[in-house]
């Protein structure tokens, strides 16, 4: 098969490794074709890019772009898109600008549990300022010795539900779709299976995004567990969407799969790269 890994982190975002680390892994992972999809920004695209064609691996430009759709939130990842188009820029900008004022309250929480100087923590762990991630805190939350592990940090603190959760608002389903459109990207729905949708609402967020041109959703991810991959093909499936495949890798020790690492899409599916490569 193709080994096409559609969603990477990267240090511009809440990964570990450098743009041009991540594509050197990929490539050691034997991908073909590797997008980076950071959260909210596409700092990174230019020097992922200058690795991929240096390397001979086909390029996908991407963003993982965050929303509020009711009560959850949700990660919508646009492929092939030009990041320098206007609606895309101003798009994450604004929610970039949203998310120091979240970090405060998370860091106000945590001080008030005893557990001091979080954000400046935080912070420090952060190589793009702009994109302060609850990853940030969680990694913190080990290094100041609360947790053992950043998945534990999740597990008691940062995770919805768990007390240093702050509700925030990203932006709208809509606006994201139509920003990942106006770029020339495809949208994605990511890692469905992490949002605990109940079946009725899950089916009013697969109609709607479909409504509003999306175009696939994930179904081999480093974010679901192998035991939901035949959930989601059936999903796909049904609805009519294109399937898409990726590690989401944050770095060593974070993800269950490197980059090209994780199993093949279920035959039967259409993958989203058939868009691409017909
Ligand atoms: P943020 O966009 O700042 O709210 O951070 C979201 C990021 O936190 C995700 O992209 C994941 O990398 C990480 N994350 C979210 N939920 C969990 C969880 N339950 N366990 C581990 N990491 C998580
Ligand atoms: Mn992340
Ligand atoms: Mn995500
Ligand atoms: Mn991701």
């Amino acid at each position: 098969m193709d080994n096409f890994d559609l969603h990477n982190h990267s240090t511009r975002s809440d990964g570990l490794l450098s743009p041009t680390q991540l594509i050197e892994l990929a490539a050691r992972g034997g991908v073909h074709a590797i997008a980076l999809t950071d959260h909210d920004t596409t700092e990174g695209l230019a020097e992922a890019g200058e690795a991929a064609r240096r390397l001979g691996i086909v390029w996908v430009p991407g963003v993982e772009v965050s929303v509020s759709w009711g009560d959850h939130t949700l990660h919508i990842v646009g492929l092939g898109i030009d990041p320098e188009a206007p609606a895309i820029v101003s798009g994450l900008k604004s929610i970039r600008d949203g998310r120091l004022g979240r970090a405060e309250r998370v860091a106000k929480v945590l001080e008030g549990m005893g557990i001091p100087g979080a954000l400046e923590g935080a912070l420090a762990l952060a190589p793009n300022e702009s994109v302060l991630s609850r990853t940030h805190f969680g990694r913190f939350l080990v290094e100041a010795g609360a947790v053992k592990n950043t998945q534990a940090a999740f597990d008691k603190y940062l995770a919805k539900g768990k007390p240093a959760y702050v509700p925030h608002q990203w932006a709208t389903l809509p606006d994201a779709v139509a920003w990942i459109i106006a770029s020339g990207g495809t949208a994605v729905l990511a890692h469905p299976g992490r949002y605990g949708l109940k079946p009725w609402a899950r089916g009013e967020l697969l109609e709607e995004f479909r409504r509003l041109g999306g175009e696939a959703i994930e179904v081999v991810t480093g974010s679901h567990r192998p035991e939901e991959y035949a959930t989601w093909r059936d999903i796909a499936k049904e609805y009519g969407f294109l399937a898409s495949r990726g590690a989401d890798y944050h770095g060593p020790g974070e993800s269950p799969y490197e980059p090209g690492r994780l199993p093949p899409l279920p035959a039967t599916l259409a993958p989203v790269w058939s868009k691409w490569t017909q």
